[in-house]
């Protein structure tokens, strides 16, 4: 079994971030209901879920937006619970970036600086440095209406670097930006990440995106963590039928299909393997196979297997299969996963 609180190396004994028991209620709605997690320093932390599962509010918890209902935030072992936002040492990319229409680049970068009466001179030194460093040197003095999408982002970037925070949150700070963009955004973050070594938290509802860059995910549902994990325990082992659906795509199954004790069970459809007719034996299922699709570097079948639509996903075609016809299905033992219920 994966070891669940994997620790990444390097990381010194305090932790960046503490959540203990927090929630956050508007009137009726526990947009965050009971959450713990605790996020080392210098990790890449990612906070995944559909829209309306509580990541955001809890982002903007931590950043001092909002206040929890109850519970305690620890950051860099100071009770942080009812500081401002400008008392925590917290910087913060938001989704719109958030700059200044009237101010050039380099001024707006240097925001920071200038609220806390740096010289100019000084201001823009460091600024310079920070639009090297997220590739835009040169265009200082251009506003951020001359400016790309994907510029625009690395601005806002800047900005909030400009003080060296100990900890960065990014609320979906590519969901602007065309797929790929979105793509090559991705890994120039991470490796900013890595050179800087600053603590990221990043709320994504998209899962190769949140798989991709960090090194542990926490999966809400309902204002809950469902399961936080590294992206490969996550997807390896999703703990209820939620992460199985959510992090990638799954077939759920029930255990009295498969022959096992009551309950449901996950198999990701590219552990199954298809061929023509109905065989018998252990790790199988008989159907009917529904549909083809062609995706290029795989194929995609749908299968039939009682009242159960299956998928399956295979690296090449496989030949002599007809639309209609019988098939089976098998995978390896040790492919189920059992599933538990919702916390
Ligand atoms: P999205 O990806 O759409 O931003 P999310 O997972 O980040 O979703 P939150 O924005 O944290 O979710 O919202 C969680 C719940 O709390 C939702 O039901 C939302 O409508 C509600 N909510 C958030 N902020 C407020 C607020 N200021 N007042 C009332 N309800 C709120």
């Amino acid at each position: 079994m994966v070891q669940m609180l994997q620790e990444p190396q390097n990381q010194s004994t305090q932790a960046a971030v503490v959540l203990r028991g927090v929630s956050c209620y508007f009137g009726a709605v526990k947009a965050v209901d009971g959450v713990d997690l605790e996020i080392f320093p210098g990790e890449f932390f990612s906070m995944l879920g559909p829209s309306g599962s509580g990541k955001t509010t809890c982002l903007r918890l931590i950043g001092g937006f909002e206040q929890p209902t109850s519970g305690q935030i620890v950051l860099f072992g100071q009770d942080a619970s009812r500081l401002p936002p400008y008392a925590r040492d917290v910087n913060t990319v938001f989704q719109d970036y958030a700059l200044f229409p009237h101010m050039n680049v380099r001024d707006n970068v240097a925001y920071a600086l200038m609220v806390r009466g740096v010289p100019r001179s000084e201001r823009h030194r460091r600024a310079e440095e920070m639009l090297e460093l997220v590739k835009l040197a040169g265009l200082g003095d251009r506003r951020p209406g001359q400016l790309s999408g994907g510029q625009r982002q690395r601005v806002a970037l800047a900005r909030a670097l400009i003080n060296r925070p100990k900890l960065l949150l990014l609320d979906e700070p590519l969901g602007a930006l065309d797929l790929k963009l979105r793509e090559e955004m991705q890994i120039e973050l991470k490796a900013l990440q890595r050179q800087l070594g600053i603590t990221f938290i990043y709320v994504t509802h998209d899962q190769g995106e949140a798989l991709s860059m960090s090194d542990r995910v926490a999966v809400f549902n309902h204002g809950k963590i469902e399961q936080l994990d590294t992206p490969k325990a996550l997807y390896e082992y999703p703990k209820t039928e939620f992460v199985a659906r959510f992090v990638g795509s799954a077939n759920v199954l029930e255990g009295r299909l498969l022959g096992l004790r009551e309950g449901k069970y996950a198999l990701r459809p590219e552990r199954i393997s298809i061929v023509v007719g109905s065989h018998s034996g252990a790790n199988c299922l008989c159907g009917t196979l529904l549909d083809i699709h062609y995706l290029g570097a795989q194929t995609r079948y749908e299968v039939q297997v009682g009242s159960e639509r299956l998928t399956v996903l295979t690296s090449s075609e496989e030949q002599g299969l007809q639309i209609g016809s019988p098939v089976t299905l098998r995978w390896e033992s040790g492919s189920l996963r059992a599933l538990q219920e919702a916390p």
